[in-house]
């Protein structure tokens, strides 16, 4: 029989998260995170799905290379190591695939290659990820190995949306455009929107809210990617945990010219110390809603500037689709009730309204939050990246392997 299990690794700068899937029915088999990879204090946290049982070790971990192995020694542990039989493919989240991947491709030397290229679009990640690539390798050079790009998605976004009204030469050179993230989060919700709805992904259009730390808004129609609201790098768009999302580009020059702030200083403060963050002191949405609840000012305003800019997003996407459902996902769309009610709320003229009893009922599945009869659905939809991960990694070396 074909080997059906995927590997799926998400490797970032100091930690690997990884989960087995078994693909015949797209179950998990274990699932992990290595932390703080390189400093005194790492982890490793390992559930083995067939018994729930959590083994947890710490410890020092000194690099990506002894983090992987760590992996391995706990699959192993399982009965479902590297070596396995059954494993057919792993599958690589890559954050940055530029215009040259718009698809799920095997890993060879020509590959890499270009993921190294784009580094510096996405100094903050592809780095990591390709240690992760080159680690898993290394420890299985003959294991088909396929990277997953989170820009892959949108590179169907129309030359109009995609370009930013900048010299074109200069764009060209520096590659400057705009590639969106989380697209295989993006892919996947949408497609279960249309799942949910009992229609094919090509006859539906989608907005989808990704709102998690990092959020993104995708304006998805009949299946593909028309717009997204990240850009060269995911700084661009919505207001997010720690990162400013749209602000003038002139803010950058004032804080050089003016602030005598560095450029690495200025990276910093719009990426980790700006959004929910910057304009409140917290970025976990649970920790605002309780300040809301206490009746904080600070809290008050960050919720609404945040509400305000998604509600500016749904707007525009109006312009760009026939929009027959909007889909709330990730960790604050999907658990966020309130978030829900205030982003649709007084946009009845766009046939938007949540039901309350509905939005207020917590659920694992894809589930509808609007009226009966609503001229729009609006949806929760559970995101699972790994899944997809895995299905895409699957379809393109798992079957007859
Ligand atoms: P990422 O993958 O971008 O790190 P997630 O999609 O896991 O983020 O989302 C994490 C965020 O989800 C948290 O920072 C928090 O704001 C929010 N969140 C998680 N659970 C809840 C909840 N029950 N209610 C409100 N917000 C939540």
């Amino acid at each position: 029989m074909s080997p059906t299990h995927v590997l799926v690794l998400n490797s970032g700068s100091s930690s690997v998260k990884y989960q087995l899937l078994d693909m015949r029915d797209s179950s998990r088999l274990a699932t992990g995170l290595v932390e703080r990879i390189g400093e005194q204090t790492s982890r490793i946290k390992h559930t083995a799905a067939a018994t729930g049982d959590t083994r947890e070790q710490n410890g020092p971990i000194a690099d990506h290379q002894a983090a992987l192995k760590a992996v391995a020694e706990e699959l192993a542990r399982d009965g479902l190591g590297l070596d396995s039989p059954e494993l057919a493919a792993i599958g690589h989240r890559v954050v940055h695939g530029g215009m040259f991947f718009s698809e799920p491709t095997v890993i060879d030397d020509a590959v890499l290659t270009e993921i190294e290229r784009l580094i510096p679009v996405a100094p903050l990640h592809n780095p990591a990820n390709l240690t992760g690539i080159r680690t898993a390798m290394a420890l299985r050079p003959d294991l088909p190995q396929v990277a997953v790009f989170d820009t892959a998605f949108h590179t169907t976004m129309p030359e109009q949306a995609a370009r930013y009204a900048i010299d074109t030469k200069i764009a060209d050179r520096h590659r400057i455009r705009r590639y969106g993230f989380h697209g295989t989060s993006h892919a996947y919700v949408s497609r279960e929107t249309a799942r949910l709805l009992g229609r094919a992904p090509e006859d539906v259009n989608v907005i989808v809210l990704h709102l998690g730390n990092g959020a993104s808004a995708s304006a998805v129609r009949g299946g593909r990617c028309v717009d997204t609201s990240m850009g060269l790098t995911p700084l661009e768009g919505l207001v997010m945990g720690t990162r400013s999302g749209d602000l003038d580009p002139a803010v950058i020059f004032h804080l050089e010219r003016v602030g005598g702030m560095s450029m690495d200083e200025i990276d910093t403060l719009l990426n980790k110390r700006s959004g929910l963050f910057g304009l409140c002191g917290d970025n976990d949405m649970r920790e605002i809603q309780r300040r809301i609840d206490e009746g904080d000012a600070q809290a008050r305003l960050a919720f609404d500037i945040y509400i305000h800019r998604l509600k500016k997003y749904i707007g525009a996407y109006y312009a760009v689709l026939r929009v027959d459902a909007i889909a709330f996902t990730a960790g604050v769309g999907e658990n966020a009730a309130p978030v829900r009610e205030a982003a649709v709320a007084g946009l009845e003229g766009l046939g938007l309204a949540v039901d309350g009893d509905l939005n207020a009922v917590r659920g694992d599945g894809p589930r509808l939050i609007s009226p009966a009869g609503a001229r729009v659905a609006v949806a929760v939809v559970p995101t699972d990246e790994e899944l997809e991960i895995a299905t895409q990694t699957y379809a393109l070396v798992g079957k007859g392997s």
